[in-house]
């Protein structure tokens, strides 16, 4: 019902929507201006970001018979109690997820976004030296969490950074941002399918990353994981390496769980920093044999600590247990608070020019466009001017009408935005 009394705030009426469509090219200039105008950039991307590189969006995802027939939807099924109330669907959906996400080439809008950034020197012009000594500074000075806590919920420890004038924030748990990105100027506010925690609420294994040759064992007409993989008695039983997150060759076709679209990932994660040592991922040993003789090795992950079961560390529904990788938290804090302080300290002349571009971001998980209009809210009050271009097909209008006058709103997808921003941004 709350996602419904969002929805009619925010959906266009036919008129608006009629100008919107009819005003698509100049909205896309505007927001090319916009980014070449900027000091500094922050790219926040939501499911609709993802769903071009044919991954499939929240509705979408469990759409499959097996899950039609138990009358379960993503909602229902991205709980933490089924790891306990039914390991195999839990495994299953997650380790689906996993596979796909793990196979899926990132689109093209990936790439221009990063040149976007290497474009203007984000990294290390004026401006973005200026945040990044600042930013060393203030961890120096006022370090706010027990450093051996910090590291323990980090699956990787960041040696770069600090971040400079550009930032991305997502709510997507694919970790492709990743591919392109570092990893000290990435935010996944809900986690991310790559890190991984140990089910013991008392254990101290904390957050460890997923090996870059895993892959799960699915049944693809039953969408559930087997204990153990190697099981080959069910002729429906995909093998991983073969079939499972396969891709889709029809155009109509929507996006599911273990049947998305777009290309194969080229290089995946290539950002993102080393497992810490010891990775607290047990790795997989044979734990039987079966009646030939053959190992088996097991389906669901375990904590290499204490032997328990392990969950991805992601923000489920109804999850008091997720453990939030504190470290990257701290660092969208910190370099939010230090862009909102230049702010304050630039002559109103001369004001900071902070451009948001999102991508994406709907109603259905709506964190990221909250982070959006706070950010827009917070950059104006310290006296800074702030654009923030949201792109969305359906939803490209303000949340809150007090952030109105500051969008650029582009009802698209978003890799055709993209492109088309680009193409009036490359002749600027
Ligand atoms: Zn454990």
């Amino acid at each position: 019902m709350w996602s419904d009394l969002m929805e009619s705030g925010n959906k266009p009426d036919a008129e608006e929507a009629g100008e919107l469509l009819a005003n698509f090219d100049r909205y896309c200039q505007k927001a090319a201006r916009a980014l070449a105008e900027a000091d500094v950039f922050l790219l926040v991307t939501g499911a609709g970001f993802s769903a071009d590189s044919g991954l499939a969006i929240y509705r979408d995802v469990a759409k499959v018979p097996a899950y039609q027939a138990r009358d379960l939807d993503y909602s229902d099924i991205c709980m933490p109690h089924w790891q306990f109330d039914d390991p195999e669907l839990f495994y299953g959906f997650w380790g689906q997820c996993f596979n796909d996400y793990r196979k899926t080439q990132p689109h093209e809008g990936y790439s221009i976004l990063h040149r976007w950034k290497q474009d203007k020197n984000f990294d290390n012009n004026n401006v973005a030296e200026t945040i990044s000594a600042r930013i060393e500074r203030k961890v120096e000075l006022q370090r706010p969490f027990d450093d051996e806590i910090v590291e323990r919920h980090a699956p990787y420890l960041v040696k770069s950074g600090p971040a400079g004038a550009f930032f991305s924030f997502t709510s997507n748990v694919d970790a492709h941002l990743h591919d392109l990105f570092e990893a000290h100027e990435i935010h996944e506010c809900h986690g991310n399918i790559e890190s991984w925690q140990c089910s013991d609420p008392y254990c101290d294994a904390g957050v460890f990353r997923a090996p870059l040759d895993h892959s799960f064992e699915i049944d693809m007409e039953t969408m559930l994981a087997p204990s153990v993989q190697g099981d080959t008695s069910s002729s429906s039983k995909n093998d991983t390496a073969t079939q499972a997150g396969k891709k889709s060759s029809n155009s109509n076709h929507v996006p599911h769980i273990g049947q998305v679209g777009g290309s194969n990932r080229t290089q995946p994660l290539q950002k993102m920093p080393p497992p810490k040592e010891p990775n607290n991922w047990r790795t997989s040993t044979s734990i039987a044999t079966d009646s030939e003789g053959n190992d088996v090795f097991p389906n669901w992950p375990q904590c290499a600590l204490c032997k328990a079961y392990a969950r991805p560390a992601i923000l489920m529904f109804g999850d008091a247990r997720w453990k939030r990788d504190i470290a990257q938290g701290e660092r969208w804090n910190l370099w939010k608070e230090t862009v909102l302080d230049l702010c304050e300290k630039r002559n109103s002349n001369n004001p900071l020019k902070v451009c948001i571009v999102e991508v994406g971001c709907g109603l259905n998980v709506p964190t990221c466009r909250f982070a959006s209009e706070r950010m827009v809210e917070d950059v104006a009050r310290k006296g800074g001017d702030v654009v923030l271009v949201r792109v969305n097909p359906d939803f490209p209008l303000a949340s809150d009408s007090d952030v109105n006058d500051c969008v650029i709103p582009i009802m698209a997808r978003g890799l055709d935005a993209i492109k088309r921003i680009d193409k009036h941004y490359r002749g600027m």
